[in-house]
């Protein structure tokens, strides 16, 4: 691969709406990705494994619960930086993103939002400092798009729960340390988030080896067979798939952040490229063709970045919807996925090669199209917040 020259697009000047904390984050993210990510990603990604050896580096850059409070191992950021740091580290790979993502959002924040002392202090720091990692089980292989369906089942005995199912497409699943896992009551229906161990009888896990996207990813399935958890690892049971899904808010604010950080170099490389690449006797970013590609990836660009900085001070202010979550999840997607196909097209044959890191991000975007709610099931969030009427 080629040595990362990342230069940050930014037409409108939205740097000057930061603070100086938010760019200081941002700097140390991005230059940190630099130094560490862009040497070794192309091939951990052709290798279908996560560069593990990362993972110290990442809890050191405060990327395990950054917007937690210190007592607990967090950084305390404020929503804008954390979504800076979310935009450089998926700018990188989107491994290293969900990586922090899952950590983070999914499993360290469940635990500060929902547990009691005893959940908080035996697992937070650990995770914060990476000596644990985790993992969030909610999406099942029957029962993705529509998780309130799920079959997974826990009944109570003596001190313990006994948990029968199986989870699909979990992120680090093959080599969590604890996994958040939903389950139904078989007595009363109710949903429920058990903090399981790897350890625990009848808990296993297994890898998805064969897949195109999120290559680097580690992703796979929590099979549980007569699992026995204690007691006092249930987190909180609720009768309703809602406390499931608002767990969801702050890792899909992630994904809005992440994909402008793949668009921003996608669009950086194609630029660059089109100044270099001579056809015909001229620079190819001589050609209108050329230039209105450019133009249409740095326009939607421009709107994602202010969409995000204004999404980052709502949730700041925890005025954030999670109906303005799903635009924002959904739009940047699709904004970062014709800015990566634009510039796959711009780099001519070059741009499916792992020289450069565009095919890479294009493959990646096929599952942030899908995960953390698909394309369609945000149209349908969308379209019944402005009618009032559910099309699901
Ligand atoms: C790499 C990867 C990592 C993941 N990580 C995690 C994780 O860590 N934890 C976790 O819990 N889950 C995870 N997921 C699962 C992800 O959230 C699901 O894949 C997603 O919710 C879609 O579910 P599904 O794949 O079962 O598709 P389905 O729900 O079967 O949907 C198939 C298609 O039908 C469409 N569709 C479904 N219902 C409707 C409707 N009512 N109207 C219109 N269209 C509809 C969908 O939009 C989609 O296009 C991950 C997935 C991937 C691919």
């Amino acid at each position: 691969m080629r040595k990362d020259q990342f230069e940050s697009p930014d037409y409108y000047m939205v740097e000057k709406l930061f603070s100086e904390e938010q760019i200081i984050v941002r700097d140390a993210t991005r230059q940190w990705v630099k130094e560490y990510v862009s040497p070794v990603i192309e091939d951990c990604n052709l290798k279908g494994v996560f560069p593990k050896e990362l993972i110290k580096g990442i809890a050191e850059i405060g990327g395990f619960g950054a917007i937690l409070p210190a007592k607990y191992g967090g950084s305390e950021l404020d929503l804008i930086s954390y979504g800076l740091m979310m935009q450089e580290l998926e700018r990188g790979d989107s491994s290293i993103r969900v990586m922090c993502s899952i950590q983070t959002s999914l499993v360290m924040n469940n635990i500060y939002e929902h547990g009691n002392e005893f959940h908080k202090d035996e697992f937070l720091v650990k995770l914060s400092k990476g000596e644990l990692i985790g993992s969030f089980g909610l999406s099942e292989p029957g029962h993705g798009s529509d998780p309130a369906s799920m079959q997974t089942r826990h009944k109570i005995d003596g001190d313990h729960y006994i948990i029968n199912g199986s989870k699909m497409w979990i992120g680090n699943a093959p080599f969590c340390d604890i996994a958040l896992v939903w389950s139904k009551s078989n007595d009363n229906n109710n949903y429920a988030c058990f903090i399981v161990h790897r350890d625990d009888p009848g808990f296993s896990t297994a890898k998805i080896d064969k897949k195109w996207s999120f290559r680097a990813s580690e992703t796979g399935e929590l099979i549980f067979n007569n699992c026995k958890v204690h007691k006092k690892y249930l987190l909180f049971e609720s009768d309703s798939i809602n406390s499931a899904l608002s767990s969801l808010n702050i890792a899909r604010y992630a994904v809005a952040c992440g994909s402008i950080g793949i668009a921003m170099e996608c669009y950086d490389v194609a630029l660059k490229y089109s100044n270099e690449r001579i056809q015909f006797g001229k620079k190819i970013s001589s050609n209108q063709l050329i230039q209105k590609k450019l133009v249409d990836m740095i326009t939607e660009i421009t709107k994602a970045q202010l969409l995000n900085w204004k999404l980052g001070l709502m949730m700041d202010d925890g005025d954030a919807t999670f109906e303005q979550i799903s635009m924002a999840k959904r739009n940047n997607v699709s904004v970062a996925y014709n800015v990566a196909r634009n510039a796959r097209q711009i780099l001519g044959g070059m741009g499916i090669t792992a020289e450069y890191p565009v095919m890479r991000h294009l493959i990646n975007l096929e599952t942030l199209i899908t995960y953390q709610g698909t394309d369609e099931i945000h149209t349908l969030i969308t379209g019944r917040n402005i009618t009032g009427v559910s099309a699901f």
